[in-house]
């Protein structure tokens, strides 16, 4: 039988990213060729995702929502500006989110039940966010990346669905995959990850694997040719050009080998009451009963 695993694209300007550290001045409706450039890949192979889409970039370009929406994938909620979680705070996501999580309900005609924290900035700096959240109507997060880099991430966090509780509540998490070897977890979910390894190791860590969640940027791939503009610094343009190709091909490959499906499809099954709880108040896992 064919694996199944969960494709999510965050949607957003390359220039939103953290690691593009300085955004230059550029014409945003860039973001709309990648985008159509992922969807028409994603067509060809009969594949659907979640897209995580900026609320910024929703108000900017509200025709992309509806574009993934009639596609038929499932749209999700990316916050709205890209600013970190520990530096909002509760009362700023509250406000940011839910304001985003109206705009992409609306333009999409979907309930948008999915958040992914921009960075991956959702962690023990954050124990609040679990609750805000749940109140803010989502039943699902997938932000805590577990395993520690120079970014982000929670290490110890499980690798598979759980329950992540914080600030009196308890949310579905749905982490990004990983190659677990011994004590050891190597990231293999995608973004800067599938632009460095070979695209074997992805494909050998997913293998007979319950469905794992997966990541791109349309940004990272779009065609080659696509060019920076003259403002952005070295460190940036190194940052977004890197290994990009090599993302295209890791995506095709996986496209042609597994079944790639949105995170609602991937987990339709969950049983909720059978998952542990992981706790950014006290980073301690019981088991579900
Ligand atoms: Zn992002």
């Amino acid at each position: 039988m064919v694996d199944t695993h969960a494709l999510t694209i965050d949607v957003e300007h390359w220039y939103d990213a953290t690691l593009a550290a300085r955004p230059p001045r550029v014409d945003p409706s860039h973001a709309e060729r990648e985008l159509d450039s992922i969807l028409a890949l994603l067509e060809r192979h009969g594949a659907h995702a979640t897209f995580f889409v900026l609320g910024s970039l929703a108000e900017d370009l509200p025709q992309c929502v509806r574009r993934i929406a009639a596609a038929g994938h499932e749209v999700a909620c990316h916050g709205l500006t890209h600013e970190l979680l520990w530096q909002l705070g509760p009362a700023r996501l509250r406000a940011e989110a839910g304001r985003a999580r109206a705009l992409l309900q609306d333009l999409s005609g979907q309930e948008v039940a999915g958040f992914r924290a921009p960075t991956w900035s959702l962690d023990r700096r954050t124990p609040w966010a679990p609750a805000t959240l749940l109140a803010l109507g989502f039943s699902y997060d997938a932000s805590v990346f577990p395993l520690r880099t120079p970014l982000y991430g929670a290490p110890g966090a499980p690798t598979s669905p759980y329950l992540l509780a914080g600030g009196g509540g308890s949310i579905l998490e749905l982490p990004p995959a990983v190659l677990e070897m011994g004590p050891l977890r190597l990231p293999v979910a995608g973004g800067i990850y599938w632009r460095v390894l070979p695209a074997g190791i992805v494909s050998l860590a997913l293998r007979g694997q319950s469905p794992r969640v997966l990541y791109a940027h349309p940004w990272e791939a779009a065609p080659a040719g696509w060019s920076l503009p003259r403002s952005t610094g070295l460190s940036a343009r190194f940052a977004m050009r890197f290994g990009r190709g090599h993302l295209a091909k890791v995506l095709d490959r996986l496209l042609a080998t597994v079944r790639l499906v949105s995170i609602a499809e991937a987990y339709e099954n969950l049983v909720r009451d059978e998952l542990r709880t992981w706790s950014l108040d006290a980073a301690a896992i019981t088991d579900g009963s």
